[in-house]
């Protein structure tokens, strides 16, 4: 069972617990409801842990009835004093969603934040959009040996490798390793996610800069959802320093946007206020003037930065500008695609929502998916849209919100290639070597797994 949380329920109504579609909804006053199970059954707690959990928005999305005790603001706050040096790295869909609550850019608020921060002894705030960088460099790269696999120049016969799919989304990938299962797993990408990136980054390199061991770094994300929680918490993402030495985690505890809106609104400060604090350019998107800088793509530019990358690299094609992507079934299911010849070389899709996903995923399993990559995100209208973001106010619905976020989330910020990236470049040349090295893979990528459902199996036998 994980460390991270446990909860016990006893057998009892079923539909209560397990819904078909939706995977498992724990309700407060649902648990220790008993109904009739055979004698040896009945009245045997069954354990779920944080892995039994789908991320199906059920309940540790809602955060209702489920503290995760390791995964809190007061676990946040209690490692503050506790002699280890404490790393952020925020998110930009959190940075844009208090943008937008504060009425600020989303740079004032990775300035403001690094005030707040380092005032409770945070000793250094980095930007996930640089680690996202990375995580793109190594899909392309990905991207590229699966399109070749695929179509082989010579005869050899081509293997199943496509479409890929992206990995970044925890409520993606804890669907398609509890419900799907094991077909759907070769296709998903093996990089990281750039939670994880930048936690394998801080804790198996910078550390040596920073001159810290990786055990004694605290790091924390701020993420647009509770399902990065359970990303952190997977034991894919632990590592030994040594053959005898103390487990590390790449993340050790991620706080939703709203959990650091509750800390701002704990300290009591004015937040609009607050002075603003040069920021920590080690490992964050600023450029030497100041400017943020990153990819387009509000839930992590994948579709839009691979499809320029392969069209460049495959079929010498420098596509300028935002790409078209069309709608197809509804404005989360978009595509875009690339012709030569008169013939489609490159199809490329956003997929948002449970309910896309599900019908991307059939095609797949029947043989009638056509596309090469596929940006699957769980949240309808994908990151921005999180669990964990700022709620509406009174009055405003979640479609303004949505629109609000994503003017603010590229707001003032420069479009660059992760490619020129100084602080990637910098990474590949200190640490990593080339895209998909054997370094690389060790520390950037990752394995899914097929999972039995405990409960399930334990609610088999009655
Ligand atoms: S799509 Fe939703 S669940 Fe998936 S990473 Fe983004 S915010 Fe989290």
């Amino acid at each position: 069972m994980s460390e991270k949380f446990s909860a016990t329920l006893r057998i009892g109504d079923l539909n209560d617990y397990i819904a078909p579609s939706q995977g498992c909804v724990i309700k407060a006053e649902n648990v220790g409801k008993t109904r009739t199970a055979p004698k040896a059954a009945q009245n045997e707690p069954v354990k779920i842990s944080l892995k039994d959990c789908l991320a199906c928005s059920g309940c540790i999305t809602s955060a209702e009835t489920v503290m995760l005790e390791k995964q809190s603001l007061d676990e946040f706050l209690s490692n503050l004093n506790k002699g280890k040096a404490v790393v952020v790295s925020l998110s930009p869909q959190s940075r844009a969603s208090l943008a937008v609550h504060f009425g600020l850019s989303p740079l004032q608020v990775f300035r403001k934040l690094t005030t707040l921060l380092k005032s409770l002894g945070v000793k250094a705030i980095f930007d996930t959009s640089s680690s996202r960088d990375l995580t793109l460099i190594e899909s392309c790269n990905e991207f590229i040996a699966r399109y070749k696999e695929k179509y082989p120049a010579d005869d050899e016969k081509s293997k199943s490798s496509l479409p890929m799919i992206s990995s970044a989304c925890p409520g993606w990938i804890c669907y398609a390793e509890k419900t799907l299962g094991s077909y759907i797993l070769p296709y998903i990408s093996s990089v990281k996610s750039p939670q994880q990136t930048i936690g394998a980054a801080i804790k198996n390199h910078l550390c040596e800069e920073l001159c810290i061991r990786p055990e004694e770094i605290y790091h924390v994300t701020v993420m647009p959802c509770y399902d990065k929680k359970l990303e952190a918490a997977r034991d894919d993402f632990v590592f030994q320093v040594d053959s005898d030495g103390e487990k590390v985690t790449e993340v050790d505890s991620v706080l939703t946007t709203g959990e650091v809106l509750d800390l701002i609104q704990m300290k009591s400060v004015d937040f609009t206020t607050l002075e603003e604090s040069p920021v920590d350019k080690l490992l964050s998107n600023v450029d030497e003037e100041g400017h943020l800088y990153g990819v387009r793509g509000s839930s992590g530019g994948y579709a839009d930065t691979l499809f320029r990358y392969a069209a460049k690299v495959l079929f010498g094609k420098e596509i300028e500008g935002p790409l078209e992507f069309k709608t197809i079934r509804n404005a989360d299911f978009r595509e875009v695609t690339l012709e030569v010849d008169g013939k489609i070389v490159l199809r490329f899709a956003l997929c948002y929502g449970f309910r896309n996903l599900r019908n991307i995923v059939t095609k797949i399993k029947s043989g009638k998916c056509e596309y090469h990559f596929l940006e699957i995100m769980a949240c309808p209208s994908g990151c921005l849209n999180g669990g964990g973001q700022i709620k509406p106010n009174p009055g405003q619905s979640a479609k303004d919100l949505i629109q609000l976020l994503e003017t603010s989330y590229s707001e003032n910020v420069l479009v660059a290639d992760p490619f020129e990236n100084p602080r990637i470049k910098r990474l590949y040349n200190e640490w990593l070597g080339q895209p998909g090295s054997d370094i690389a893979k060790r520390y950037l990528h990752t394995e899914y797994h097929p999972v039995v459902k405990s409960i399930s199996s334990q609610l088999q036998n009655w």
